[in-house]
């Protein structure tokens, strides 16, 4: 008895095994600014829990930091291979982990956090000049041509956003919505969006007008007064440090921008009465750390503090109007809102909604737009890598099993 059961134990195994060794795997590389992240998903229904294991592993980006080509086996490279070199090493490190053959992979999808060029080639984000190699005419890194050589498969590159966008569009396909009117939005520390509609890219340069000119921030790009230096994370962070540096120190320009915002707003904010009773003033005067999370759990606790939610308030309205203009020159209906200002928030996207309703509601176009969180939430990352490999006769599988497992 004991021995028949060690026998069907073993060939239970190796049937496992061998059902392995011939399962056919899509390979998500997401990219980022902090992290290296790879995913294998089951190429017919995106299952990532493959015999109870999770297929997905992080390590250092290779952006970062210098630190990480210390090793001998990077050190004799050239500075413009390097990046290639780590994340092969670390992927076929990460396959042979789990015990995938590199024929399994038929497709790979890669993420990148940063701008990808119409050849493929791409540049992170944060990544320092010396790592890429000219290609045409502009500096990038090729990693397509480099796994070419390795994997014998499809393999698709976009931008971080858009890979949200398309994974997204392709839930909302599901759903009876046509994809091409969809479109994601992530607001953390930066503010960025991407969908099916190719030309409809780095939303987050849009510029606003209707501040006050000491208001005036400057973008991460180098202009100022685009939309991502008043309504990301951190440029709502900016804005409140700002406004209450000038309440605390200019009392002469805090007083002409209280005119200015009363104008503005039909007097619906008398900035200089509410900043007075702020918890956000106390904090600045004891030099204690402010953050855009901050300003939300002031803005939405119990008994609110009027200041925290003029700011919000003031961010959600310049954050609205672009999104209607978006919607109106794209034909954009739906916007799924991730990142985390909008995770952490949830009530927040209310209020974006309402803003909406108001500017549109006078409108005879009659365009509806609607904002929502988007769709596969925290998912969007991973599998937006992979949603640009999976081939269309599984992708409704891929859909239902993501949305019984996750959603
Ligand atoms: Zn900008």
């Amino acid at each position: 008895m004991h021995k028949t059961l060690l026998v069907d134990k073993s060939i239970c195994s190796r049937l496992l095994y061998s059902i392995n060794m011939t399962r056919n795997y899509l390979l998500g590389i997401d990219l980022g600014g902090t992290q290296l992240r790879f995913i294998l998903a089951d190429e017919k229904n995106g299952n990532i829990f493959i015999n109870k294991i999770n297929m997905k592993k992080s390590f250092p980006s290779p952006f970062c930091s210098a630190e990480l080509y210390k090793d001998k086996c990077f050190r004799v490279l050239p500075d413009s291979v390097k990046i290639n070199a780590y994340i092969i090493n670390k992927l076929l490190a990460y396959l042979e982990n789990l015990n995938t053959r590199k024929e399994q992979i038929s497709g790979i999808g890669i993420s990148v956090a940063g701008k990808v060029f119409s050849d493929k080639s791409f540049i992170g984000a944060n990544m320092p000049r010396k790592f890429t190699r000219k290609i045409g005419n502009k500096y990038a890194i090729d990693l397509i041509s480099a796994l070419n050589k390795i994997f014998k498969t499809r393999i698709e590159i976009e931008n971080d956003a858009n890979c949200a966008g398309i994974a997204q569009s392709i839930y909302y396909a599901h759903q009876g919505i046509d994809p091409n009117t969809t479109f994601y939005v992530t607001v953390s520390t930066g503010l960025g969006g991407g969908g099916p509609q190719k030309e409809l890219d780095e939303i987050g340069h849009m510029l606003v007008d209707g501040y006050f000119p000491g208001l005036k921030p400057r973008c991460g790009c180098g202009a100022y007064g685009c939309i991502e230096a008043f309504a990301s994370g951190e440029g709502i962070r900016k804005q409140t440090l700002t406004i209450l540096d000038m309440y605390l120190h200019k009392p002469a320009v805090f007083k002409q921008f209280n005119i200015y915002e009363k104008i503005r707003t039909a007097n619906k904010y008398d900035v200089q009465k509410i900043i007075g009773k702020s918890e956000l003033v106390k904090l600045r005067q004891h030099q204690q750390a402010i953050n855009t999370k901050t300003v939300f759990e002031l803005a939405y606790q119990k008994n609110p503090d009027k200041f925290a939610y003029y700011l919000v308030d003031t961010t959600a309205g310049r954050f609205a109007k672009i999104l209607v203009n978006i919607s109106r020159i794209h034909n954009i209906e739906r916007f799924g809102l991730g990142g985390s200002v909008i995770t952490n928030n949830p009530q927040y996207i209310n209020l974006v909604q309402n803003k909406i309703n108001q500017y549109n509601a006078d409108c005879i176009l009659g365009q509806k737009i609607k904002v929502h969180p988007a769709p596969l939430g925290d998912y969007a990352a991973d599998y937006g890598a992979l949603f640009l490999v999976v081939e269309k006769k599984y992708q409704k599988r891929w859909i239902k099993n993501l949305i019984k497992k996750f959603l």
